[in-house]
C-alpha cells in the first residue's frame, strides 16, 4: 500500500474519533480559532484561492473562484453557506466517511468558511439514508455549541454562527445544487435554471455558497499550512491548478474496496492495484472502470492518450494507457471522460456491459425529475431499449438508437442529469459495441446478471 500523508483522514483511526474530546486533542478547531482571531475574511479567501481546490462534489469547479462570485451583500440581505452532503452518485461513498468518522473537521471547515464569506447560517443537507452521519453531525454540532465554537460569539468573535443539519428524502436529483436548495426551502426538489447561480441567488433568494463536504473539510488544513503549500501536495505541476490531497473511493472487483487518501494526480492503475489490492479474481482481467461515479464515461486499459496538440498538457502522456494518466479534473476531460467524484467502480471480464448500462439507465430513468422532455423521455427510452435487448427482443439497429437518443439528450436540458446519463451510455456503446450488437441479436443469458460487487454500486 503506498504511503502518502493522511491529512483529511488523519483522525479516522483514532478511537471515538467523532467526539469533540478526541478530535480536539488531535488538533481540531485550532485553525478555526486562528482564522477567527487573527485573519481577515479576505486573507482566508486568498488562501483558499491559492490552494487550487477543485470542487470535490464532481464538477471540479475551483472553490476559490466560486467564493469570489458571491454577490456583494445588499441592505437587508444575508449570505448563506450550504453543504451538499447528499452524496447519491452510484459508486460514491467518500463524504460519508468524513461525516461519520470526523464530523468536527467538516464543522471546523464550515466555521472558517462562514466567517470568510460573511455568512451566519449554514445548512448541511444530508442524504437521509446516512443515519449514522446525521446522528454524528448533530452530536458534534451540540458539542461545538457547548464549547463556544458556534453560537453568538464563537472564539470570542462578534460573528454569530449557526449550523443546522437538514436530512433530505433520498432523491438523487436533490444532490443537484439548485434542486437541493428548492428541497431545503420546502419546495419540490427540481433543479432551477442557471444562471442565476446560487452564489448570486441561492437559498431563500439570498447569495449562497454551496460546497461539497470534502471541499469544505479541506479548509482547516488550507488555513494551517497556507494555500500554496496545500496546493503543492498535488502531484501535478502548479500551472494545472488542481491542488491538494483528496479522498479516492474504489469498489467493484478489487481485493480492498474502500476510501483512501492520496494527493491529486495518482493514476487509476495505482488506485486499482496499489490501494485496491488488484483484481478480486486474479484469473479475470480488468474490462472497464467507471472512474468517478456513474455519470462518468467508462475507461479501458487498451485506450491510449492521443494528444494532438503538442502544447496540450496531456502531450506528456501521449501514447500511454488511460489508466496511467494522472487522475485530475482537466486530464480526465482530455481523455474523454470525467473525474467526477473520484470514486471508481472496477469491472472485470465477467461483467456484461449491456447489463451494467441497463442497470444504470434504469436508475436514471427513475431519478429524472421529469421537467425536461429530452431527459424525462430519453432516460426512459434508453432503459426500455436496453430492456428489450436484454430480453432478446432487440435488433442491431437498436444499438444506433441508443446513440441517437443519447445525442438528442445532451446539452438540451436544465441540469446535468441528462448529460450524465447520455455520456456514459455513449461511451459504453462506443467501447463495447460488439457486445451490444451481439446482445441485440441474441439477448442476454442468465449468466449476464451482475454479481453483488457491481450491483451494490450501480443500483441505489
Ligand atoms: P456545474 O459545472 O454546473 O457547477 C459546478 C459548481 O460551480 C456549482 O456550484 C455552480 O454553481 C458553480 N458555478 C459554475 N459556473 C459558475 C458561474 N459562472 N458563477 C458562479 N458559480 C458557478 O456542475 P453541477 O451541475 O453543479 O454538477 C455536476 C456534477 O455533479 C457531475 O459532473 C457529477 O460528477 C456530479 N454529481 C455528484 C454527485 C455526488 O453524489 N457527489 C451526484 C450527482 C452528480
Ligand atoms: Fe430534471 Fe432531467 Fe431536466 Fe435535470 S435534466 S431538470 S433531472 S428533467
Amino acid at each position: 500500500m503506498p504511503s502518502y500523508q493522511n491529512i483529511l483522514s488523519n483522525r479516522y483511526t483514532l478511537a471515538r474519533s467523532w467526539t469533540l474530546e478526541v478530535a480536539e486533542r488531535a488538533g481540531a478547531y485550532q485553525q478555526a480559532r486562528k482564522a477567527l482571531t487573527s485573519m481577515t475574511p479576505d486573507q482566508i479567501k486568498a488562501e483558499v484561492k491559492a490552494a487550487n481546490i477543485r470542487g470535490r462534489g464532481g464538477a471540479g469547479f475551483p472553490a476559490g473562484m466560486k467564493w469570489g462570485f458571491l454577490a456583494p451583500k445588499k441592505e437587508g440581505q444575508e449570505v448563506y453557506l450550504v453543504i451538499n452532503a447528499d452524496e447519491g452518485e452510484p459508486g460514491t461513498f467518500k463524504d460519508r466517511t468524513i461525516m461519520e468518522k470526523d464530523p468536527h473537521r467538516l464543522i471546523e471547515g464550515c466555521i472558517i468558511a462562514m466567517y470568510a464569506i460573511g455568512a451566519h447560517k449554514c445548512w448541511i443537507y444530508v442524504r437521509c439514508e446516512l443515519v449514522l452521519a446525521i446522528a454524528r453531525l448533530e452530536a458534534a454540532i451540540r458539542e461545538a455549541h457547548a464549547r463556544g465554537f458556534l453560537g453568538a460569539r464563537p472564539f470570542g468573535k462578534e460573528h454569530a454562527l449557526d449550523i443546522h443539519v437538514h436530512p433530505g428524502a433520498g432523491a438523487y436529483i436533490c444532490g443537484e445544487e439548485t434542486s437541493l436548495l428548492n428541497s431545503l426551502e420546502g419546495k419540490r426538489g427540481e433543479p432551477r435554471l442557471k444562471p442565476p447561480f446560487p452564489a448570486v441567488k441561492g437559498a431563500f433568494g439570498m447569495p449562497t455558497i454551496v460546497n461539497n463536504v470534502e471541499t469544505i473539510s479541506a479548509v482547516p488544513d488550507v488555513v494551517a499550512m497556507g494555500g500554496e503549500a496545500w496546493s503543492n501536495i498535488s502531484l501535478l505541476p502548479p500551472e494545472m491548478k488542481d491542488g491538494g490531497t483528496r479522498l479516492y473511493g474504489i469498489s467493484g472487483h478489487v481485493k480492498r474496496p474502500g476510501v483512501y487518501e492520496a494527493p491529486v494526480g495518482i493514476t487509476m492503475r495505482e488506485l486499482i492495484y496499489d490501494f485496491g489490492g488488484g483484481m478480486l479474481h486474479p484469473d479475470r482481467k480488468l474490462k472497464g472502470v467507471i472512474p468517478g461515479g456513474s455519470s462518468t464515461p467508462v475507461l479501458r486499459e487498451q485506450d491510449k492518450v492521443e494528444a494532438k496538440d503538442p502544447k496540450h498538457p496531456l502531450n506528456k502522456w501521449h501514447g500511454k494507457s488511460h489508466l496511467d494518466v494522472p487522475m485530475a479534473v482537466d486530464t480526465y476531460r482530455g481523455i474523454g471522460t470525467m473525474l467526477g467524484t473520484c470514486c471508481a467502480i472496477v469491472m472485470d471480464t465477467s461483467v456484461s456491459m449491456v447489463e451494467a448500462s441497463r442497470n444504470l439507465m434504469k436508475f436514471y430513468a427513475h431519478e429524472s425529475c421529469g421537467q425536461c422532455t429530452p431527459c424525462r423521455e430519453g432516460t426512459g427510452w434508453l432503459a426500455n431499449v436496453l430492456d428489450q435487448i436484454a430480453a432478446g427482443r432487440g435488433k442491431p439497429s437498436d444499438v444506433d438508437l441508443l446513440v441517437d437518443i443519447s445525442n438528442n439528450m445532451m446539452g438540451n436540458t436544465i441540469c446535468a442529469l441528462a448529460d450524465g446519463t447520455a455520456m456514459p451510455m455513449l461511451a459504453f456503446v462506443r467501447k463495447f459495441r460488439k457486445e451490444f450488437l451481439e446482445a441485440a441479436e441474441k439477448g442476454l443469458p442468465q449468466s449476464a446478471r451482475l454479481d453483488e460487487a457491481i450491483r451494490s454500486q450501480l443500483v441505489r
